[in-house]
């Protein structure tokens, strides 16, 4: 009996948090976590499929416990850390971490590549945003060239101040893309206003994109445009080889994200994703 019920307690560790796995964590729970350095960097490629070239990297922010190792997504803490005007201090410290690891990747990948941040439609309310971003790079030996800065539309982005400061990040050398297009606020005529070197389709768009006529117009348009303004696409979500198949027509337009490819990776896995993909690729030339 004893057997069993230390058994049952084992599963309970498995079972139970999947209850609590979409609830917003507590502020203590986040103070203490970026007091103890836990934010830390995952990593997702995005592929140019034409050439098969990893051109980015995006960095996505997990807490991981120094303690347990245990993971919590960002769904559970972006939120609080916006609300609570803690935000700031997450991106800083996935900056430095992720700077510092950019100098291994990049050395793995030999060749151009850009590593991409996300931001809230907050943190260009802040007019220092630009000078702190760009510190943090020199003292990392990192250009404002090397980044992307990615723009989570989850908060409408339509305050004179936050386009100001996009400009000026655009200005001081920053690439800027606009994350999860077609769920957002943006639409099609305040493209045009917007400094964007970058478009990012939504994950609804691109899922069942290889039956869904919808998106499928959609996306059609949408790469006219990109084509006509010199802007990157990327379809972010790619989970099925069929809407791969599908989006293998932009292939010279549009580049490609998603589990097929990479689900996002620690550091060291990322980096024995990338080695086993440019062996892959250079054995196919
Ligand atoms: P996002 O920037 O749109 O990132 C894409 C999300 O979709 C990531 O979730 C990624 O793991 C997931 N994803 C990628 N490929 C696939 C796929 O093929 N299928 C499915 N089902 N999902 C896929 P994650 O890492 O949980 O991040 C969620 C969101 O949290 C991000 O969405 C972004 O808006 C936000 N976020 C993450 N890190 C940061 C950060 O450092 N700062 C800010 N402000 N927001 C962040
Ligand atoms: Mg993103
Ligand atoms: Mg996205
Ligand atoms: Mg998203």
């Amino acid at each position: 009996l004893s057997e069993v019920s230390r058994v049952l307690e084992k599963l309970k560790l498995f079972i139970e948090p999947v209850e609590q796995a979409n609830q917003p964590i507590t502020e203590d729970l986040l103070l203490d976590a970026i007091s103890k350095n836990e934010i830390t960097p995952f990593y997702q490629p995005k592929i140019n499929r034409a050439t098969k070239r990893i051109t980015s990297v995006e960095v996505l922010a997990r807490i991981v416990s120094n303690e347990t190792g245990q993971l919590i997504l960002p769904d559970r803490f972006i939120g609080v850390a916006e609300d609570l005007d803690l935000i700031n201090l997450i991106t800083f410290q996935l900056f430095e971490k992720a700077t510092e690891d950019f100098q291994e990747i990049r050395q793995t990948l030999h060749g151009e590549v850009k590593l991409a941040f996300n931001l809230s439609p907050l943190q260009l309310d802040d007019y220092g945003c630009p000078d702190k971003l760009a510190l943090i790079l020199e003292l990392n030996h990192l250009k404002p060239e090397n980044i992307i800065l990615e723009i989570t539309e989850h908060q409408p982005l339509n305050r004179p101040l936050q386009l100001e400061t996009l400009n000026r990040l655009r200005m001081r050398g920053f690439d800027i893309s606009l994350d999860d297009y077609g769920t957002g606020f943006t639409n099609l005529s305040q493209l045009k206003t917007l400094p964007l070197n970058e478009i990012k389709l939504d994950r609804s768009l691109v899922s069942h994109i290889d039956t869904d006529r919808f998106s499928q117009v959609i996306v059609d348009g949408l790469v006219d445009i990109a084509q006509n303004e010199g802007i990157v696409l990327v379809a972010e979500g790619i989970e099925r080889i069929e809407e791969l198949n599908y989006l293998e027509r932009y292939k010279n337009t549009l580049l490609m994200q998603g589990f097929l490819i990479s689900r996002p990776k620690s550091k060291r896995e990322f980096l024995r994703w990338a080695l086993s993909w440019l062996r892959m690729i250079n054995s196919d030339q």
